[in-house]
């Protein structure tokens, strides 16, 4: 992993730290903040690693050095990790981390520390980090990385340069999805539904969540094949499918997504489809809409979504919603 292969997951982020790196003119402090798998530990190993290698190219570590590589397998003397033990991260590991950086390093003078989920520092762990951050020792650089930047004290924001880290792009995303085992067309549609991968990984494993996506199929077909019928099945079969308002909402998402792939087809750009696998039967609706009707019904969607956050009664508000979908 370089510079390049992170640019593409971070540019600006990565703009920042070469640049810096090309004037020699780090921060002693960085804050990384932002979602689950947006590639905060990588680009501090990466951070390290331009720091410390001895043989690199302008801002590109060598990757082959021993302080390359022993960052690489995470025994570099002079990089150290604090990761929440249990619940919290303690004060006694950040003073671990100041005894070890009042010895010299092995081989030179730099070091460096990484804080991972860094807003689970006891309040006390946090006031010891912070008179560490006041007293730069020797050449020093903290990263402290958090998903929660809000729930970092102030005096450590100010006393770092907080650098944010976009929500990844939905092709990035459903690559790392699939790459975990996740099929590609489970991953294509949570990617469009959020770009957090640990809150991507949390909607996949839901049993519910599947089922939604087969309740979309059906209720699109029904509306096609037997539209008087399908009032009917909503309340026998599906309202209880969606206890929680935030199931409702989800299944709200994919309805729309679904019309949106029915209207890409119409433009004729299938590869921008999200239900991959419903091609066939996506052409099919297609045919029996106009790119009016379908933007009248995705509108209606939205406006549903809208009023389940302004609690209206689940039940009243998919039937009115069916009815509008059956219109015309
Ligand atoms: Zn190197």
């Amino acid at each position: 992993m370089g510079w390049e292969e992170l640019r593409k997951k971070q540019p600006r982020v990565v703009k920042t730290l070469t640049n810096s790196l090309k004037k020699n003119r780090l921060a002693h402090a960085y804050v990384f903040e932002g979602g689950n798998g947006t590639g905060k530990m990588e680009t501090a190993l990466m951070l390290a690693r331009a720091f410390l290698c001895r043989e690199k190219n302008g801002v590109s570590p060598c990757g082959e050095c021993s302080d390359c590589r022993r960052i690489d397998s995470g025994n570099h003397p002079d990089v150290h990790i604090v990761s929440p033990e249990g619940q919290s991260i303690k004060i006694d590991q950040i003073r671990g981390l100041q005894k070890e950086f009042s010895y010299h390093g092995m081989e030179s003078e730099k070091k460096v520390y990484i804080v991972e989920h860094a807003d689970k520092m006891t309040v006390q762990a946090a006031n010891s980090l912070l008179k560490f951050l006041e007293e730069p020792t020797s050449p020093t650089i903290a990263c402290i990385l958090t998903e929660q930047v809000h729930r970092l004290l102030d005096t450590i924001l100010s006393r770092s340069q907080v650098l944010s880290f976009s929500p990844l792009p939905p092709d990035l995303l459903v690559e790392a999805l699939t790459e975990e085992g996740i099929s590609l067309p489970l991953a294509k549609i949570t990617a469009a539904l959020t770009n957090d991968k640990s809150k991507a990984h949390e909607i996949c494993r839901e049993e519910w969540f599947a089922q939604a996506r087969d309740k979309v199929i059906q209720l699109t077909e029904g509306l096609r094949n037997r539209p008087n019928h399908v009032l009917v099945t909503l309340q026998e079969n599906w309202l209880s499918l969606f206890k929680e308002k935030n199931q409702l909402d989800i299944f709200l998402s994919l309805l729309l997504i679904w019309y949106k792939d029915l209207l890409f087809i119409q433009l004729s750009e299938p590869d921008k489809l999200i239900f991959i696998d419903q091609e066939d039967r996506l052409k099919e609706q297609a045919l029996q809409n106009s790119q009016k009707r379908l933007s009248e019904k995705m509108l209606a969607i939205l406006t549903a979504k809208q009023r389940l956050g302004a609690n209206v009664n689940p039940q009243a508000l998919m039937e009115q919603l069916v009815l509008r979908l059956r219109e015309g």
